[in-house]
């Protein structure tokens, strides 16, 4: 049970002479937690203590890491004012290591990484990526391709293929010549790209999910001649 104590009820726990247990019902919390208040710092320091010799246990490692990341992406706000607090303090004990000099340095350099990616900037590209959706998943797609080396074509042209998939009225899926709904549109590449296939708005073609995903990793003329051979 960890009920919020209101303020100034920890000072009336401390200067109680009641019991644990009656304190217990009258402020909602566990006896336990009475013993604690009372005990007050010395415990808290024995527990820290005992926490912190656990929490760096080899093998208590990977579960303190993975709750803390939990708590983290729980506690966005209070994680980063942690974060913060504790690279001030950082700052504080190693002041020759982060010179004012360095500081201006690393301001400068993010400054110049700005100017010459303006979309980087999270909120303008977050906004323009809502008022751009084709065009943002061609990026996304275009930073894939070149993970993989894979040779990319003009990109107008390319964004034109994944603007008609997502707001063409009407398109026919290239393999079986249906007319799939909006969300049932997927862009393809003719040629994969794990087959040596370009990202270029000739390789691409809309099809529909159920063709694409049958596809698979086949090219276009693979995909023809097993449909045949299915007799589709
Ligand atoms: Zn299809």
């Amino acid at each position: 049970m960890k009920a919020r104590l209101a303020p100034g009820q920890v000072e009336e726990i401390r200067a109680s002479a009641k019991s644990s247990g009656v304190l217990a019902s009258r402020y909602g919390v566990s006896a336990t937690r009475i013993c604690q208040i009372r005990q007050g710092d010395a415990y808290l320091a024995r527990n820290r203590e005992a926490n912190r010799k656990w929490r760096e246990a080899p093998d208590n490692r990977a579960v303190t890491r993975q709750a803390s990341r939990r708590w983290r992406q729980q506690n966005l706000e209070r994680a980063r004012e942690a974060a913060r607090e504790s690279s001030r303090r950082w700052r504080a004990e190693n002041p020759r290591k982060n010179s004012e000099q360095d500081r201006e340095r690393s301001r400068e350099a993010s400054r110049r990484y700005r100017a010459e990616n303006p979309e980087k900037n999270s909120e303008t590209s977050l906004r323009w990526a809502r008022e751009n959706p084709a065009k943002a998943l061609a990026k996304v797609v275009k930073r894939h391709a070149l993970k993989r080396r894979v040779t990319v074509g003009d990109m107008e042209a390319i964004a034109a293929v994944y603007d008609r998939a997502k707001s063409a009225s009407r398109v026919r899926c290239a393999y079986c010549g249906m007319y799939p709904k909006v969300g049932d549109r997927h862009v393809d590449h003719r040629t994969p790209l794990c087959r040596g296939g370009a990202h270029s708005a000739e390789n691409l073609c809309v099809a529909c999910s159920s063709c694409n995903l049958a596809k698979g990793r086949m090219t276009a003329e693979e995909y023809a001649l097993a449909c045949e051979g299915r007799g589709a």
